[in-house]
């Protein structure tokens, strides 16, 4: 494959919680169209990692920045924000008691106003953004059902709905298929190689048959520092790969 703009590079990090080093001078490149997935034992410094870009932790050293130069690591959370650089994270963030149209509304519209001010935008309105991120994540037929009441696939989706409104050029996403049916995988699955064809997506994935299907990218993490890169055939006839995840 030919060799894509690089859209984040994220450069000898290192962060520490106390005296404890989680991050070690580590290196993260992202390509537009990316579907790169971020792996490693338990602990290795995957989702530290994505906090970092996502400006949730600061690094001790070692910058973020975007192909344009700015340097995130610098910016808060929701400056980063601002910036393209979108985050999902395990836990639920969608209103249980609103529609799916209502939540994807409130995305949308956060995007433009400040949270205090923000107000449920006028039932059943659906702008052509909307529309075409409910086609992408297949909720068409769910768009007036409140979300408490969606399965938990498709709360997932409505919350990956919910980032494309605010259009990142980067998302971030950790374990999205976790407690997923094989159904729902296949699903997130495609939906995730087609965000790609427009942004770059990095996800923390410990399901490696689900890596094994849908990486195009693999970056594997251990103990705060890059072990390997590379396609997922690359990665896996590492083997020190093999020995991080068989406890040796
Ligand atoms: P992974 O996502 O690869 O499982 P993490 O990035 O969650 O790993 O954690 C890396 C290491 O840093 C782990 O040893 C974890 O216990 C530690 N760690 C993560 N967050 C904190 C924190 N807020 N305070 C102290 N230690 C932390």
């Amino acid at each position: 494959s030919t060799e894509a703009a690089s859209v984040l590079l994220a450069e000898d990090i290192t962060v520490a919680f106390g005296g404890f080093v989680a991050v070690k001078g580590m290196n993260l490149k992202l390509h537009a169209h990316d579907l790169h997935f971020l792996i490693g034992p338990n602990g290795a410094g995957k989702t530290t990692m994505l906090d970092v870009i996502c400006g949730k932790t600061k690094p001790l050293s070692g910058t973020v920045r975007l192909n344009d130069g700015t340097e995130l690591t610098r910016l808060k959370e929701h400056q980063i924000v601002r910036k393209g650089v979108g985050r999902k994270f395990q836990a639920p963030s969608i209103f249980g008691g609103l529609t799916v149209q209502e939540n994807l509304a409130l995305a949308a519209e956060s995007q433009r106003s400040p949270l205090r001010t923000l107000r449920i935008p006028r039932y059943g309105k659906i702008s052509a953004a909307m529309e075409r991120v409910i086609q992408q994540i297949g909720l068409q037929d769910r768009v007036y059902t409140r979300a408490g009441a969606l399965s938990h696939g498709e709360k997932q989706w409505l919350e990956i709905g919910m980032l494309l409104l605010q259009e990142p050029r980067v998302l971030l996403l950790d374990e999205p298929v976790a407690g997923m049916t094989d159904e729902e995988t296949h699903k997130t699955g495609r939906l995730l190689q087609d965000i790609a064809q427009e942004r770059s997506v990095v996800v923390v994935e410990h399901d490696m048959e689900f890596v094994r299907e849908y990486a195009a990218k693999v970056t594997v993490m251990h103990e705060g520092k890059l072990l390997k890169e590379g396609t997922m055939a690359e990665v896996q006839e590492d083997p020190r790969v093999a020995e991080v995840y068989l406890g040796k």
